[in-house]
């Protein structure tokens, strides 16, 4: 995990911890190996209850089983609750007949067997605490939560996103508090370029379980319910949450999800091994300014809009570079604030035309896309500040512009901004023909 999420996960444990302070409990943050972390503390602090929050992503499922046994051994009793996803996977699964609905269709059809999800746990108050007030444990500086020199985080890598629950209930509050936005809420009419989300932004908060997912679901439940006309699944803010249950979904049953080998519901295909031109996509000098805008706002925020990660998901792999979806995956994972195990791979499989999506001969241009929405070019403008005196004209293919033109600007192509990586046309018609190919083979 990356740097800007290592403090995002910092302030929320420390937001946590002032929130809790003031109800009269604390947060006693434990460094180490789980294992040995229990045993060393179970006697010690007399732990007869151990809470977990069940997890669909392989790594935490093992720790679950793994804590379940050292329960055994020493004698504790092991909770493992369902409150990061609105559904209890395995419910869905069960009433699929044992396999997870692969399409959103269908998975909106198995819900609507199950019910509305549960509500939220209530929050807790001062008096619920008044009844299990921490013992004297006669504790030390070692159970603060750890500051970022502690982790030796480079202090330069600051996100402009505030973690913590705080600030998650601040954002929720100020979305909500526009009912018209909320019922007319249309995800594909959203715009990736705008300077400021201009979705919710709340997946960094969810992701690391500052906001429950019940509770927005629940307070759009309420304000869909006082209201003439909504917008509805799967463009509807409700049916965004419903997304990410269907990915959540299908990756908890799905055998190696963040892999394409093994995968059963992931399409093979011989991707290019190419470093150096993955380097370039990563570290925005893809000479495509729409693109190195997105992998600049990413690199340094941690956060880009939906259809940003469209463009640069669909760049990097069917579209102009064909580079296996795993690579991408990997630096979104490493680089976004709201990194998720099954949401990430699911829409890299979905963007790659490996899974779910099959309109594989739609390709995202890396000039025409931005450009719809943002022709002066504010946004590329913000994340290259090399390119900000191109005229708008330019600002997506400053290539381009005359030699006199760029002396103009101030950016000579090829020297202080790179040529484009590909020629778009001819990449993207030859990557058409592989995929067309890829599919005839493994239909037939
Ligand atoms: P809103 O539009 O306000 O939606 C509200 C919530 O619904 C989000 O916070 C999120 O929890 C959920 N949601 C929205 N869109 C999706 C979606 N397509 N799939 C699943 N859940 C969704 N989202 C992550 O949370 N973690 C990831 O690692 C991640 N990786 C992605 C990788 C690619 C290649 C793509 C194309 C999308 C990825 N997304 C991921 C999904 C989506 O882009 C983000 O959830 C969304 O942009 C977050 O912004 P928001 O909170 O303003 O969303």
């Amino acid at each position: 995990i990356g740097a800007l999420r290592w403090h995002f996960l910092l302030q929320s444990l420390e937001d946590l911890q002032k929130n809790l302070c003031q109800l009269g409990s604390c947060l006693l943050v434990i460094q180490g190996e789980y294992e040995s972390v229990l045993r060393d503390h179970v006697q010690k602090w007399n732990i007869t209850q151990v809470t977990l929050d069940a997890e669909v992503e392989p790594f935490y499922k093992e720790m679950d089983a793994n804590i379940r046994c050292l329960g055994e051994e020493l004698g504790f009793e092991v909770l493992s609750l369902v409150a990061h996803s609105l559904y209890d996977t395995k419910r869905i699964l069960d009433l699929n007949g044992g396999t997870p609905p692969l399409t959103y269709k269908r998975f909106l059809h198995v819900l609507s067997l199950l019910g509305d999800p549960e509500v939220p746990v209530r929050n807790l108050t001062a008096e619920d605490f008044e009844r299990c007030r921490p013992p004297d444990l006669g504790l030390d500086e070692s159970y603060k939560v750890p500051l970022p020199a502690d982790l030796k985080l480079p202090s330069e890598s600051l996100s402009p996103w505030r973690g913590g629950e705080t600030e998650g209930l601040r954002r929720l509050e100020q979305h909500l508090i526009d009912q018209g936005w909320v019922t007319s809420f249309t995800k594909p009419r959203t715009i990736p370029k705008s300077l400021l989300p201009s979705t919710t932004g709340l997946s960094p908060y969810f992701s690391v379980g500052c906001l429950s997912v019940r509770t927005f679901f629940y307070r759009l439940s309420n304000i869909y319910a006082q209201a003439k006309h909504h917008s509805l699944p799967p463009v509807s803010l409700q049916g965004q949450l419903l997304w990410r249950e269907f990915f959540y979904t299908v990756a908890s049953a799905t055998p190696n999800f963040t892999k394409m080998a093994g995968n059963p519901i992931c399409l093979q295909i011989r991707w290019y091994e190419d470093a150096e031109r993955l380097h370039k996509w990563k570290t925005a000098q893809t000479g495509f300014p729409w693109i190195d805008a997105i992998m600049t706002q990413l690199r340094q925020e941690g956060w880009i809009h939906h259809l940003a990660r469209h463009a640069v998901a669909c760049f990097l792999t069917r579209g102009d570079l064909w580079i296996s979806w795993e690579e991408g995956m990997k630096v979104f994972e490493e680089l976004l604030l709201d990194a998720d195990y099954s949401i990430n791979a699911g829409n890299w499989m979905w963007l790659s035309a490996s899974a779910f999506f099959h309109q594989y001969t739609r390709i995202f241009c890396p000039v025409r896309f931005g450009k719809r929405t943002d022709p002066e070019g504010q946004y590329i403008r913000k994340y290259l500040p090399v390119l900000k005196n191109f005229p708008s004209k330019y600002i997506y293919e400053p290539w381009t512009a005359s030699e006199e033109e760029q002396k103009q600007a101030g950016c000579i192509i090829g020297q202080d901004y790179p040529f484009p990586m590909v020629n778009h046309k001819e990449a993207s018609d030859h990557n058409l023909q592989l995929m067309k190919q890829v599919r005839e083979e493994q239909y037939r």
